[in-house]
């Protein structure tokens, strides 16, 4: 009650208390305002050209900011501060984008600067594994821990990793970019441009294309896709539920080479808390988490695996409105640590 009065006043007052989340994904981008406790206040997602110009999408977005606004009755003095969410490689320090695969002509683009300059406040970038790393230790699965890691499994994988209760950046912000550790040395071309990489195998796009390369014409992925070039990996994820052999074998590949990755985090940074997107998130229990903590805990050292969690995104589709407020609120609480 007294924080709502408070808050109350400090809008009254004209004090920044609102803060941007800007998601750029491959197809879409997310916008959105949320209050000085993170709860989003308004947003708007559409689709976004991966062949448009940039220029001309971050002028949509900062349209979109000023729309919002609007919509709450706030000024643009109400801002106290935006983050950037967008596929890597990027540069974190200085605020560009640096060729992701889905958005080639986005390449060397400053979102950060551009941002910065048409909203008048300050813009921080992360890629989308720390944005998203970030917005499930804040709201979501990783509050209060000490150590997690957010692995991104849609198109691409990534991880953002909580260490220590810090985000781990590394140098200029790319760090846990697991997804491109090779799996199997000289194996299967990855989309940035190397062999054997885990998103060439678990990639949610390697992954579609593997299946419709693979799928026997008999099996249930193929009846429920209404073709060969129409499967997805929600198709084998359905199949498998019904015990289609293929599907489950995709399946069991898919959870053997995550396995491997996961291993390979908890024995360096020995975390509390593993997040999984997208693909496992859809599977549930029973098609890989079950199976993945089993395959987890029977290959690293009982110290490390005992309270060792492995489970869902808790902020699902959500996240994408959670990822740009969260890095702008880190954002904003590096800047206070650093002038007190
Ligand atoms: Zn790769």
């Amino acid at each position: 009650m007294l924080a709502d009065l408070r808050r109350k006043h400090l809008e009254f007052k004209g004090f920044p208390t609102l803060w941007l989340g800007i998601d750029i994904g491959g197809s879409k981008v997310a916008v959105a305002l949320a209050d000085a406790d993170g709860r989003i206040r308004a947003r708007r997602r559409r689709p976004v050209d991966p062949a448009g110009d940039p220029s001309d999408e971050l002028a949509r977005i900062a349209a979109d900011a000023r729309a919002l606004l609007a919509e709450l009755g706030a000024e643009s003095s109400a801002l106290a501060g935006a983050g950037v969410s967008a596929p890597g490689p990027l540069d974190a320090e200085r605020g560009l984008l640096l060729g992701p695969p889905n958005l080639p002509r986005w390449q060397g683009t400053p979102v950060a600067p551009w941002l910065r300059d048409a909203l008048g406040v300050p813009v921080r970038l992360e890629n989308d594994a720390n944005a998203g790393a970030l917005a499930e230790w804040r709201f979501g699965a990783g509050r209060g821990r000490r150590s997690l890691a957010f692995l991104t499994m849609s198109t691409g994988v990534g991880a953002g990793l909580v260490v220590d209760g810090a985000l781990l950046r590394g140098r200029a912000g790319n760090a846990g970019e697991i997804g491109h550790v090779p799996v199997v040395w000289d194996g299967e071309p990855c989309a940035c441009g190397l062999r054997g990489c885990l998103e060439a195998y678990i990639g949610g796009a390697a992954w579609t294309n593997r299946l419709r390369r693979a799928a026997p014409a008999s099996s249930r992925v193929v009846e429920l896709a209404g073709g060969r070039e129409r499967i997805t990996p929600e198709h084998v994820l359905a199949a498998a539920g019904a015990g289609d052999v293929f599907a489950c074998d995709e399946l069991a590949r898919y959870n053997g080479y995550l396995a491997r990755a996961l291993v390979g985090l908890v024995f360096t940074f020995a975390p509390e808390l593993i997040v999984l997107g997208t693909i496992p998130s859809a599977a549930g229990e029973a098609l890989c988490f079950e199976p993945l903590r089993e395959q987890v805990r029977a290959r690293v050292w009982p110290v490390l695996a005992s309270g060792l969690e492995i489970v869902p995104s808790a902020l699902g589709p959500e996240l994408a409105d959670h990822a740009g407020i969260a890095v702008a609120m880190q954002g904003g609480a590096s800047e206070r640590s650093s002038s007190n």
